[in-house]
C-alpha cells in the first residue's frame, strides 16, 4: 500500500533510479550512436545528408528542401483523416556565418568577415578553434562542398590578453563584443609567386581556396559558409555521464524523433519533420513556417482523398527541442522548483516565450494531459518546466507554427546545459529518455 505521503506528492526523480535491468547498456548505445550523428552533422545540410542516409537504409520515404529541411514518413494503419503523430525538432544550431565579401587583408593577416547566425554570447566563441564547413554555388552552378576532415587546420577569432585586458574588462559584455569585431583568422602568409604588391596573405589564402575547391572571391556571394566549433563531441564528467559537444540543441532531440521513427511500430502516419531556421525565427522556405511541410502532407492526404485541414485537426504534436538544464552555478536565473532538470529526462513545457507567455503557443491542458498519459503509459521518465524565472527573459521554440496550423502541440526536450555556446551539455540518461518519450508518441494507440 501507498501510504499518502506518496499517493499525494510528487516530486520530479532521476531518472538514474527508474532504468530496467539492463537498460543502462541501452542508454551507452544510444549515447555512442548520437555521439556519431553530431559529428556527422555540424550543420543543417549534413544533418540532412545523414539523415537520408540513415532513411535509406530504414526504407523510410523523406522530403527534402533546399537540402536543409526534412521530413520522414511512415504511414500507419489508420487513415489519414485520423491525424499524424508528429515529432518536429530543428537541426540548425547557432553558428558564425560569412557575409557576403568576407576576405581582407590587415597587418599581415587575411581575415574573414562574419554575421553571427541565431543567439550567441560571442565571446564563447573567441580563442576557440573553429572550421569552415558548407556550400558554395560556382559561376556555373556547381555545388562545392566544404567539409574538413578531423586532421586540417582550424580557425579562429582572437581575442585580447588578460595582462591588456584593462580596458575591455570595463566594458559590458554587448559593448566589449561588437559583432563587426568577429574577425576570422584565416591566414598569414604572403603570396610566394607575386614579389610585391598589397593583400599577397590574401592572394595567397585564394589561391588555396581555389587550389582545392576552384572558388574564386566571387563565389563567397552565393556560398553558404559558416564557422563551427572544430572537433568532435565527446563524453563529460569524470563519470562520463553526459556529452559535451556542439549543437544539442536541437540535434538532440532531432537524432531521438529521427531513432523512434525507425523503431515504431506506428498505428496513426508518424511524421519525422527536422526543420531549419529555428534559431533565427523559424522563417524562410526551409524553416517552420515554410509550406514545404505542407505541401508534402497534401500529397499523402490528396491520394486517400482526405484534406489536409482534417488531417491536421487529428494530429498530435511533440515540439521536440531542448529546454535549459537547472544551473547550480547560476541558481538565481531560475525557479528551482519548476526548472529542467538533468538527469530526469526530457522536459515538458506546456508554455515558452517570454515576459508573460509571450510569443509561446501555451499548449492546452488536454494537451499536456495525453502527454502525460502517453508518457507514463510508456514508462518514460520525465518531468515539467518552466524557462527560468518568469522576468529574466525566455525563448521560442517551432510549437506555436504547428499550433497554427490547427495541430494539438506540447514542447518537450532534453535539457541542457551552457545552451548555444560551443560546447553544450546534455546527459546521456536524457538522451534515452527522451527517444524513450517519442517512441511512446509514435506507438499511439
Ligand atoms: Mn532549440
Ligand atoms: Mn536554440
Amino acid at each position: 500500500m501507498e501510504s499518502k505521503r506518496e499517493t499525494l506528492m510528487r516530486k520530479p526523480a532521476p531518472a538514474y533510479g527508474k532504468l530496467k535491468d539492463g537498460e543502462w547498456k541501452k542508454v551507452l548505445t544510444f549515447a555512442e550512436e548520437y555521439k556519431s550523428f553530431l559529428n556527422a552533422g555540424k550543420t543543417e545540410r549534413e544533418c540532412v545528408a545523414e539523415a537520408l542516409r540513415q532513411a535509406e537504409r530504414h526504407g523510410v520515404p523523406a522530403y527534402t528542401r533546399h537540402n536543409k529541411a526534412v521530413m520522414l514518413i511512415r504511414r500507419g494503419k489508420r487513415p489519414l483523416s485520423d491525424g499524424l503523430r508528429i515529432v518536429a525538432a530543428h537541426i540548425d544550431s547557432p553558428r558564425i556565418d560569412l557575409k557576403p565579401y568576407p576576405l581582407y587583408e590587415k597587418e599581415g593577416f587575411a581575415l574573414l568577415k562574419t554575421h553571427y547566425y541565431g543567439g550567441i554570447k560571442k565571446y564563447h566563441w573567441l580563442a576557440h578553434p573553429l572550421e569552415l564547413r558548407g556550400v558554395v554555388i560556382l559561376r556555373d552552378g556547381t555545388v562545392v562542398t566544404i567539409a574538413p576532415g578531423t586532421d586540417e587546420p582550424v580557425l579562429f577569432i582572437s581575442d585580447v590578453l588578460p595582462h591588456l585586458g584593462k580596458d575591455q574588462e570595463k566594458k559590458t559584455v554587448i559593448e566589449a563584443f561588437p559583432g563587426d569585431n568577429l574577425n576570422v583568422t584565416a591566414g598569414s602568409i604572403p603570396d610566394t609567386e607575386e614579389k610585391e604588391g598589397d593583400d599577397r596573405v590574401k592572394l595567397a589564402v585564394l589561391s588555396l581556396l581555389h587550389q582545392k575547391y576552384g572558388m574564386t572571391e566571387h563565389d563567397f556571394q552565393s556560398a553558404e559558409l559558416c564557422l563551427v566549433p572544430a572537433g568532435s563531441a565527446r563524453d563529460a564528467g569524470l563519470d562520463g555521464s553526459m556529452i559535451g559537444g556542439y549543437g544539442h540543441d536541437d540535434r538532440s532531440c532531432s537524432y531521438a524523433a529521427m531513432r523512434a521513427l525507425f523503431d515504431c511500430d506506428p498505428e496513426y502516419t508518424a511524421v519525422c519533420v527536422l526543420a531549419d531556421k529555428e534559431e533565427i525565427g523559424s522563417e524562410g522556405i526551409t524553416g517552420m513556417q515554410s509550406a514545404f511541410f505542407d505541401a508534402a502532407a497534401e500529397e499523402l492526404c490528396a491520394a486517400e482523398q482526405t484534406t489536409l485541414r482534417t488531417c491536421y485537426a487529428n494530429s498530435f504534436c511533440f515540439s521536440g527541442d531542448v529546454a535549459n538544464a537547472y544551473d547550480p552555478n547560476f541558481a538565481d536565473i531560475s525557479d528551482p522548483q519548476n526548472n529542467a532538470r538533468m538527469g530526469h529526462g526530457p522536459c515538458v513545457m506546456k508554455a515558452t516565450g517570454r515576459g508573460g507567455k509571450s510569443g509561446s503557443s501555451d499548449a492546452s491542458a488536454e494537451t499536456v494531459g495525453k502527454t502525460r498519459r502517453l508518457l507514463d503509459g510508456a514508462g518514460v521518465c520525465w518531468h515539467m518546466g518552466e524557462m527560468g524565472k518568469v522576468d529574466q527573459g525566455g525563448g521560442g521554440t517551432v510549437a506555436k507554427f504547428l499550433a497554427m496550423r490547427n495541430i494539438e502541440t506540447v514542447d518537450i526536450g532534453v535539457p541542457v546545459l551552457n545552451m548555444h555556446a560551443p560546447m553544450e551539455v546534455v546527459a546521456k540518461i536524457d538522451c534515452w529518455e527522451t527517444y524513450k518519450a517519442f517512441l511512446a508518441l509514435y506507438n499511439d494507440r
